[in-house]
């Protein structure tokens, strides 16, 4: 049986903050729109703030 979809859940990407690199791919509900998390960025090798785009 196939069930109907209660709480959607949307693909976004984690860019960089300083260097605009999409270094991971998270998804979220709906209302976590505007989430920022330090992460690590390969490309800097350092963590950086990194902000959640819509994939
Ligand atoms: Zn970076």
């Amino acid at each position: 049986m196939a069930k109907k979809k209660k709480n959607p859940v949307e693909v976004y990407q984690m860019v960089c903050g300083s260097c605009q690199t999409r270094n991971y791919v998270v998804s979220l509900k709906r209302e976590n729109k505007s989430l920022e998390v330090k992460k690590y960025c390969p490309s800097e090798r350092k963590h950086t703030p990194h902000k959640a785009k819509k994939a």
